[in-house]
């Protein structure tokens, strides 16, 4: 009933690796960013984030995925310099920023920074609000960068309006441009789309990965949206409750995720139980390879998706269609094993079968992912 998929993961993830502006070779050159064993405590007690570790390439996009609270912002805050570290540090450029008892200021950090409000000047035109910051350069080579900022983010045409005069998206760019004008280390997106609406969301997030890419932009964006993580990232971190889960590819992370939290967080999963014997997980949906190697007699999930499973009716089957979501591109059906656990299947948007069909299952798994049970 199992069948291996000749498609590879690991050959997408490269091709997005090679692809990542000015990361050739990534162990050959010092990450611009670095934390070790980072944790911040807001309160005496009670700790934001914990033991956060990860370095980050010239060029590389890093997405922090995770629920609200989890310590996405906790974590920009600790780079950038507004919030101390209890314990570990934080390099930038290979210089030592953040330890216990230092921390560099913000100005000197060399961070960019865009925030979900954007935080422009309400009283600055455009132009002064690009080229605040830039004070110490020399009045010609400021306008000059000013207009070449303003020209790469699209508002040509737009330099003497008041932010109140410009639309969500407009002032964004604005903030970008004033972020970017400063030709940080690394920026600091913190949730950018969130205020506007889906349609122009989706427009900001292709024109930003297509900047950042232009400039060669070292950036971190913090996200919960794991669509987003995955359109924009060359890496994602995924945090749970001030912890690091997992940092990789968005292949890796979707096809392979290291916890059941993971595995739900960025997808609809499903979690079939199992039984290791004779070097193979049975399961009520068939067997599966013991890819840990567990020995005989071990319990565990098999973690699948909805497009791993492929329904087809069959008389006689006993699991049966107990719903179908109509989702556009594709038909989302939960099936009810005999067992009453359920399982989902994506299914193309043509194929309509009604509620209480039998259908047979057919996993067709790239990659088995087991947990041991707890
Ligand atoms: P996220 O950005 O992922 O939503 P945050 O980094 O803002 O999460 O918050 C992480 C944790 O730190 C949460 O438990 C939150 O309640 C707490 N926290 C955030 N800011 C403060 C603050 N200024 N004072 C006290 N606790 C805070
Ligand atoms: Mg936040």
């Amino acid at each position: 009933m199992i069948q291996p998929d000749p498609t590879s993961i690991d050959q997408s993830a490269q091709g997005r690796e090679a692809s990542a502006g000015g990361r050739t070779n990534r162990s050959s050159h010092k990450p611009v960013l670095e934390l070790r064993h980072v944790t911040c405590a807001y309160e005496v007690g009670e700790v934001a984030i914990s033991d956060i570790s990860f370095s980050l390439f010239k060029g590389e996009i890093l997405c922090l995925l995770g629920p609200s609270g989890c310590g996405k912002t906790t974590t920009l805050r600790a780079i950038a310099g507004f919030e101390a570290v209890a314990s570990g540090e934080v390099y930038l450029e290979g210089q030592l920023a953040s330890e216990p008892g230092l921390l560099v200021p913000t100005e000197r950090r060399r961070v960019g920074m865009v925030f979900q409000e954007y935080a422009l000047f309400p009283h600055l035109r455009v132009v002064e609000n690009v080229a605040f910051g830039l004070h110490a350069l020399p009045s010609a080579r400021r306008a000059a960068q000013v207009e070449s900022m303003i020209e790469l983010v699209g508002l040509t045409g737009l330099e003497q309006r008041y932010p109140h005069e410009l639309s969500g998206g407009q002032q964004q760019r604005v903030a970008l441009a004033r972020a970017l004008a400063q030709n940080p280390v690394v920026l600091l997106l913190d949730e950018p789309f969130s205020n506007l609406d889906p349609d122009m969301a989706s427009k900001m997030r292709a024109d930003l990965h297509d900047l950042l890419r232009r400039t060669n932009t070292t950036a971190i964006l913090v996200t919960h949206d794991h669509e987003e993580a995955f359109a924009m990232a060359d890496r994602i971190a995924v945090l749970n409750n001030g912890r690091l889960e997992q940092m990789d590819t968005p292949e890796v992370i979707y096809h392979t995720p290291s916890t059941p939290f993971v595995a739900d967080f960025v997808g609809q999963a499903d979690f079939i139980p199992g039984m290791i014997e004779n070097g193979k997980v049975l399961t009520e949906i068939g067997e599966f390879p013991n890819q840990e190697n567990y020995p005989g007699g071990v319990k565990v999930v098999v973690m699948v998706r909805p497009d791993d499973v492929h329904i087809v009716p069959l008389e006689n089957c006993e699991a049966r269609i107990q719903a179908r979501q109509f989702r556009g591109s594709e038909n989302l059906y939960t099936i009810a094993l005999p067992s009453g656990r359920v399982v989902h299947s994506s299914e193309s948007s043509t194929s309509v079968y009604p509620v209480g069909t039998a259908v047979e299952l057919q996993v067709i798994a790239t990659h088995t992912v087991l947990f041991k049970q707890t």
